[in-house]
């Protein structure tokens, strides 16, 4: 498990180049289109775990986000701000929503405790950014618009994710561990507006001061 760990850290540092995050932006006339379509079967799953998580009914599309991003910094999701109100929308990229729809197929094929190479580390990364980037933009849904606290919370919420399309809660904790061993810890650097020093077993951030299963 320890050198699991390690490797982790390699295989993702390999990609921190391309620093994946996500994103709120106004609400536009231009998305109406998008938002009004019928669901695809990717979207009812990425619509159908936001709606565990926050108890509310947010509209999840998979598209085009309509944000512009540095070179290297990817943004796989936004959250849609309508002028008053509380967001109802959030967008994915659409690879991040193939993910969520390949992660329920086979669950375990994406279980980063079971890596032994670096292909399976990336592909265990990909679909935990998938994973996050759900709970993150579910965050944002429920009012919450401070990115680093987003960030943090939505990590806290990966297992919920994973396990609602799943995953064995085991498996779901695995993957938010390996979340914040290398994808979160890359922030730092990265992405500073989504790293906390408060977002840790204890911090100011975390959502179960009781438990010390940290990040779960
Ligand atoms: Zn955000």
């Amino acid at each position: 498990m320890r050198a699991a760990i390690l490797l982790a850290v390699a295989a993702v540092a390999g990609v921190a180049a391309l620093s994946a995050h996500a994103q709120a932006r106004p609400l536009r006339p231009a998305d109406a289109a998008l938002l009004k379509r019928a669901a695809t079967p990717e979207e009812l799953v990425a619509q159908a775990v936001a709606k565990r998580l926050t108890r509310l009914t947010p509209t999840v599309r998979c598209g085009p986000l309509g944000v512009s991003a540095p070179p290297g910094m990817l943004v796989t999701g936004v959250t849609l701000l309508p002028p008053h109100g509380p967001a109802d929308y959030f967008l994915l990229l659409p690879q991040e929503c193939n993910y969520l729809s390949w992660f329920r197929q086979s669950p375990e094929r994406y279980d980063p405790g079971t890596c032994t190479d670096d292909a399976c580390l990336q592909l265990a990364s990909k679909a935990a950014l998938a994973l996050a980037t759900v709970s993150h933009e579910s965050y944002h849904v429920l009012g919450y618009r401070l990115e680093k606290q987003v960030e943090c919370y939505g990590m806290q919420s990966i297992w919920f994710v994973a396990t609602s399309l799943g995953a064995s809660v085991a498996e779901g904790q695995r993957i938010a561990g390996f979340y914040w061993k290398t994808i979160y810890a890359e922030r730092r650097q990265t992405t500073p507006s989504y790293w906390s020093a408060d977002c840790r077993d204890g911090g100011k951030y975390d959502l179960r001061p009781a438990s010390h299963n940290w990040p779960s």
